[in-house]
């Protein structure tokens, strides 16, 4: 168990591309931490260096308090789960786990005295076996096994060597979309059991939301923002964050901010909404100006399945296209100034494209961007 922190890391690649640019991270002991982004955000790099599989440009790395930029990777005690499961085909499941295990000339963690060390790696792949529900499987060869069940013997071999980190680079990725969210949980519970520092690399901002402890989101080899995956929904510091997490993303109307009557209004294209008193004094200083006014698609509701429409909240938009989810539906709608944006709205909402229809927002979940920085205004 250690805490992993990078300060002022750099990496750049041959041909001046600069993969993680100025990084400060700081991963707590025990932390499940999701590194985010899309893809080319640099990622996989920053998880790379922890690993000591990419040499680091500039800045300091630790693992516990020991500076380990300069540590080969069989020095570090990091275990990594790749996408790829990479198993040892000609071998059997058994033998796969244990392989670490042999390679290493010391006991295996929790080895009972007295045993010998092929008794002791035999008892850790046989426990860690059956956590993971490989049990069963222990003799078989990894081409007799599905997808999820190969997935799970990369991480079982992993778990084995009891590392200080476990870094995992996408794991799920090859999984069909059933086998993902099995498995997503699969790995919540052995952070749970485990009570290991995981540093879990993806694209997918769902697997982040479910899975992170605390969520740092990438963008261009910056880091943008860490925080927990509420406290990133609820506040996000820009708008890429903003439209990065939560799906269908948030809805940004360029729009400009009026005073009147003591009063703060967003005329955006075809529609008019009040600002709530709560948010009037962060956005008094950009009165007259124009921003860009977000809102999360479940922060709409058609008006005739609202029991209080509050006064400011109401637009009229033209249905654009229906997509029915089952649990609830998605709204392609209009503006009056022909902008497109999302709502997700209750099922029991009877709605036809071409429809003309009159939705609220719910204010109190508004944010505001300064159009230039695309830093928050709240
Ligand atoms: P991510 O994991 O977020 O998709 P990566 O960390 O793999 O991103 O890559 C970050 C950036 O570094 C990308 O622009 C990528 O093209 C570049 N890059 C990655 N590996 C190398 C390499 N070995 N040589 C040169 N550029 C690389």
């Amino acid at each position: 168990m250690a805490s992993v922190t990078f300060e002022h890391v750099v990496k750049k690649y041959a041909g001046d591309v600069l993969a993680v640019n100025d990084l400060n991270l700081d991963i707590r002991d025990k932390e499940f931490l999701v590194l985010v982004g899309p893809s080319g955000c640099g990622k996989s790099t920053a998880l790379r260096m922890i690993a000591g599989l990419e040499e680091i440009s500039s800045g300091v790395l630790r693992i516990g308090e020991r500076v380990v930029n300069n540590v080969p990777p069989k020095d570090r005690d990091i275990a990594m789960v790749f996408q790829s499961y990479a198993l040892y085909p000609h071998m059997t499941v058994f033998d796969n786990m244990a392989f670490g295990l042999r390679m290493r000339k010391t006991m295996p963690a929790g080895a009972a005295p007295g045993l010998s060390r092929e008794a002791a790696i035999k008892q850790r792949v046989e426990e860690v076996g059956e956590s993971i529900g490989l049990k069963q499987f222990l003799n078989r060869k990894p081409r007799a096994l599905s997808g999820g069940q190969r997935q799970r013997v990369a991480l079982g071999r992993a778990i084995v060597r009891s590392p200080q980190v476990f870094l995992m680079d996408e794991p799920l990725s090859n999984l069909d979309a059933k086998l993902r969210v099995q498995t997503r949980a699969t790995i919540s519970r052995l952070h749970r059991d485990l009570q290991t520092t995981m540093i879990y690399v993806t694209h997918d901002q769902t697997e982040a939301m479910t899975m992170g402890d605390r969520i740092a989101v990438m963008r261009d080899g910056i880091l943008q923002q860490l925080d927990t995956p509420q406290n990133l929904y609820d506040h996000p510091l820009n708008m890429f964050v903003a439209g990065f997490i939560g799906s269908p993303a948030m809805s940004f109307f360029t729009s400009t901010l009026q005073q009147e009557n003591n009063e703060l209004y967003i005329n955006g294209e075809g529609f008019r909404v009040r600002v709530p008193q709560q948010y009037r004094q962060a956005l008094t200083s950009a009165a007259g100006k124009q921003i860009i006014f977000g809102l999360r698609p479940e922060d709409i509701a058609d008006v005739r399945m609202e029991q209080n429409v509050e006064e400011g909240t109401v637009v009229p938009v033209t249905v654009d296209v229906v997509e029915p989810m089952g649990s609830e539906i998605y709204l392609y709608l209009l503006t009056a100034g022909q902008q497109q944006f999302v709502a997700r709205v209750d099922p029991l909402t009877r709605v036809q494209p071409g429809e003309q229809l009159q939705v609220t927002f719910d204010m109190k979940k508004m944010h505001a961007f300064d159009p230039t920085t695309q830093q928050t205004l709240m």
